[in-house]
């Protein structure tokens, strides 16, 4: 157990990268700065277990290099980001298709036309949706009227077939939402932040993302501390022990952060992820892998030691299985099962790894939605983390910072 300071300027509650976040910049403008973390490590959900020398991300993610947030605050050369290709390979009736961003991967533009995931005019307007999300300032596109995903999918004429074979399992993969039900606006954000720079992983696991915000906050971060109580300018921890402050930055995850603070409640997005370790790699690709079923319950899946070899000890490979919103069942035979349709029987003598069943991967974002909210809670009390800006690594650091702003103006 860590000895806790009797008081300090500012307590913040939970060590995920929107609490660090905050913390770092309280810290960097000198104020005394508290971080208590309910967990055994930094990180909150974006932790790796090594596993027999596997790096085990808990749940498949991937850090998207053009968020503004991570170039602002974080090395991200010290963290080794090892890119996927841009594009994917879909899963159709037994068959594999690269598809590519043309404008990047110019080796993928006759592969890109020839696959089955899509009409012509399909292809033709997912590269009119690149332009136009990519074109101007994406407050812009944080704007104007919002509407379920595939509302307007449907709306800027996308065929059925397109929507299935491409668009959920890559937007349904990453927003954790199979039915593409979230806001219109959080799909441009994203479709921007694809197009925009690079998607990878970093060499020693996404955990080392916090770590390496932690390592800036020497001393100043309490593991194994759980808060039980936010009162004005005091906390007091599960074992009854009291830090008095001058304000205190509830970074929670949302169902927690509602035990600390009054705020409404939001439905959570969950997610499983299945890993197995496999002698020999299914395909070769660098790219993250689709199923053109659109069915799931695997709706994307990758070979992370193509992408980082550190991802597996040497000789050996891993395969995610990334099932969005499934968290109940046998997981690890339902992802079989799916990939022995891709992959044959290969996929037998993978062995299992670990399971993960995550029943709070964020929250909803449907429409109308929009991100920024309040964080100022009145009587030193303050709240950040994803759930007050988009959901995602952009919206928590950001959240994190803007908190931290606001609480160093406050007590200045
Ligand atoms: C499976 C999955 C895939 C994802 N994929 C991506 C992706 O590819 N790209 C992307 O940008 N984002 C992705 N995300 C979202 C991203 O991980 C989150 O938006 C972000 O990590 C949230 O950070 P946070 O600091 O707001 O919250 P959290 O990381 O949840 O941190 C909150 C912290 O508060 C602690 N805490 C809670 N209660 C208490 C208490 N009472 N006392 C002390 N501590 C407490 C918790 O233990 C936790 O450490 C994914 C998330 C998941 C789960």
């Amino acid at each position: 157990m860590s000895l806790l300071p009797a008081r300090v300027d500012v307590v913040v509650v939970g060590a995920g990268v929107a609490g660090l976040a905050a913390a770092r910049h309280l810290h960097a403008k000198s104020f005394s700065v508290a971080v208590l973390e309910a967990q055994d490590d930094v990180g909150g959900r974006v932790r790796t277990d090594v596993v027999e020398g596997f790096r085990l991300d808990r749940g498949f993610q991937i850090l998207l290099t053009s968020y503004p947030e991570l170039r602002r605050q974080v090395d991200l050369d010290a963290l080794d980001v090892h890119a996927f290709d841009p594009g994917a390979l879909v899963m159709y009736r037994n068959r594999s298709y690269v598809v590519g961003d043309p404008f990047r991967a110019p080796r993928t533009f006759v592969s890109t036309l020839r696959a089955p995931i899509g009409t012509p005019l399909d292809k033709m307007r997912i590269a009119l949706l690149r332009s136009r999300t990519l074109r101007g300032d994406a407050r812009e596109l944080l704007s104007g009227s919002d509407l379920p995903t595939i509302v307007a999918l449907r709306r800027a004429g996308f065929s059925q077939k397109v929507i299935n074979r491409f668009f959920r399992p890559l937007f349904g993969g990453i927003q954790l939402d199979p039915s593409l039900t979230t806001s219109r606006r959080m799909f441009d954000i994203i479709f921007r932040s694809l197009s925009a720079g690079e998607s990878g992983i970093p060499r020693l696991g996404m955990g080392a993302l916090p770590r390496q915000m932690a390592d800036r906050l020497p001393g100043l971060v309490h593991l194994n501390t759980r808060v039980a109580n936010v009162e004005g300018r005091a906390v007091t921890t599960a074992d009854g022990r009291r830090i008095e402050c001058r304000a205190v930055i509830v970074a929670a995850e949302l169902p927690a952060a509602r035990s600390l603070v009054s705020l409404p409640e939001r439905a959570s997005r969950r997610a499983g992820a299945v890993y197995f370790a496999a002698t020999r790699a299914p395909t070769a690709e660098k790219l993250v892998v689709l199923d053109g079923s659109g069915k799931g319950p695997v709706l994307n899946a990758a070979v992370l030691s193509n992408v980082a070899p550190s991802y597996a000890p040497a000789g050996q490979h891993l395969v995610v299985a990334a099932m969005p919103d499934v968290v109940e069942g046998d997981l690890e035979s339902m992802a079989r099962d799916q990939m022995r349709t891709w992959w044959g029987s290969q996929v037998d003598a993978w062995r299992h790894l670990r399971t993960y069943r995550i029943e709070h991967a964020g929250v909803e974002q449907r429409p109308p939605f929009s991100p920024k909210r309040n964080l100022a809670f009145g009587n030193g009390v303050f709240v950040c983390g994803d759930h007050r800006d988009t959901g995602s690594l952009q919206g928590a650091m950001f959240s994190g910072r803007r908190c931290g702003e606001l609480v160093a103006g406050a007590l200045a």
